[in-house]
């Protein structure tokens, strides 16, 4: 802190502002970097973790036949779809609903922690396009639910979302909430 900022990209219209101003030249709306942002993305992350605990623990979908029905957490789900042979399947859950996600939580505390620090700003600049880019993808965690639910269909009379199906939406939700807050233009921001 302290040292004077070369330059600052404006949040609302992208105009680079080579300026001590707080105001950007184009648009005149404020620039000023938004130090609260990291707290409260490290909140929304936070609670993105409390929900992936429930998302584990209960059983997501509940697959009825004939006489019988039962139920099967994400990781049950996966052993079952390996197990069938559904090889494909199983891996895309696997990526979408468990490798993934905990991928976006390492990367977004390690920003979160990690952005005072001139070292490594490339990468950091890097990992943050990556949550960034992968934002809208989030939801295809949840689009796999129900593909996943869909080609059950075919065995089964149905297949019924469970609780762990809300907490996992919860979770990708506030995943994205917390990558929205981050404001990136903090990496670096008092580096020379
Ligand atoms: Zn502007």
């Amino acid at each position: 802190m302290g040292k004077i900022r070369k330059y600052i990209r404006c949040p609302h219209c992208g105009f680079t502002n080579y300026t001590q101003s707080k105001y950007c030249i184009r648009c005149n709306l404020k620039i000023e970097m938004n130090y609260i942002s990291i707290q409260k993305s490290f909140a929304f992350l936070i609670t993105a973790l409390v929900f992936y605990i429930p998302a584990n623990i209960y059983p997501i979908l509940q697959s009825n036949k004939l006489f019988e029905s039962y139920t099967n957490t994400i990781i049950s789900g996966i052993f079952e779809l390996w197990n069938d042979g559904d090889y494909p399947i199983a891996v895309i859950v696997f990526l979408a609903s468990v490798l993934i996600p905990i991928l976006k939580f390492i990367i977004l505390f390690y920003l979160n922690i990690s952005v005072k620090s001139c070292k490594y700003l490339s990468l950091k600049k890097k990992l943050y396009k990556f949550i960034e880019i992968s934002g809208p993808w989030s939801l295809l965690d949840v689009f796999v639910v129900f593909i996943l639910a869909a080609l059950i269909h075919f065995q089964y009379v149905s297949v019924i979302p469970q609780k762990a199906a809300v907490y996992f939406l919860l979770m990708v939700v506030f995943t994205i909430l917390s990558s929205m807050s981050f404001d990136e233009r903090l990496i670096g921001a008092n580096c020379e």
